[in-house]
């Protein structure tokens, strides 16, 4: 996402960004607590979780370089609404809210990718609250798989059920159904925590449109205006 920004207004801001790795199981962010810091993340993946009562958690929106964590302080609010849980160990880069907050009254260049970026993760979690509810675990699971895929740029990573549950929101024993499944398409391996993909196209074949509607949605993100 910076680096769709002019060289000029992103070098001023480069004094304000700190390099940070990201580890695997991080809490960034808890709903209703402060934000300190605003991330761009490289290679790193960030879920962002809504909790209901308090442990259950469900995946409403997923994070890579294409965006940024923190869009609530761009529209004002400086508390976030949801966890955002690090999911995919990696660098990224960080900014203190109230140099964020400055950066972006002083540029109009910076608030409108923020904006145009906001307005395609609105989308993304919109479709994620219809996917959840409408579509089988097994397609979700092989979206989820292919969004992971497109932000950590590899075919493989790591995963536990338990997280994968809280992903798609939906029980262990689900999880380890529909990730048999994939598995026995030849689509996927899945032993140990560890996922490698095998076969991207089968695996976009068997995963619901969502995929493909967010994907071009987020691609559509600073693809025009330079
Ligand atoms: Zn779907």
């Amino acid at each position: 996402m910076l680096a769709a920004l002019p060289r000029k207004q992103y070098q001023r801001m480069l004094g304000g960004l700190e390099s940070v790795a990201l580890i695997f199981g991080d809490v960034l962010y808890e709903p209703g607590e402060r934000i300190r810091h605003v991330y761009f993340p490289n290679d790193s993946l960030i879920s962002l979780l809504t909790l209901v009562e308090g442990h259950l958690a469900l995946e409403v929106g997923m994070v890579g370089r294409e965006g940024m964590i923190g869009v609530p302080l761009a529209l004002g609010m400086d508390v976030s609404p949801v966890r955002a849980l690090v999911q995919g160990a990696g660098a990224a880069m960080r900014m203190k809210s109230a140099r964020f907050r400055t950066e972006i009254r002083k540029s109009a260049k910076l608030q409108q990718e923020v904006n145009r970026y906001t307005g395609a993760l609105m989308a993304q979690i919109t479709q994620t609250a219809a996917c959840n509810r409408f579509h089988v675990v097994e397609a979700r699971l092989a979206r989820w798989l292919l969004m992971t895929r497109d932000r950590v740029r590899s075919d493989d990573f790591r995963l536990t059920h338990e997280f994968l549950g809280h992903m798609l929101g939906v029980r262990r024993v689900g999880v380890t159904k529909a990730a048999h499944a994939l598995q026995e398409e030849k689509l996927i391996t899945y032993s140990r925590g560890k996922i490698s993909i095998l076969d991207r196209k089968g695996l976009e074949a068997a995963s619901c449109s969502c995929y493909e509607l967010v994907k071009d949605m987020h691609d559509g993100v600073g693809s025009s205006g330079r």
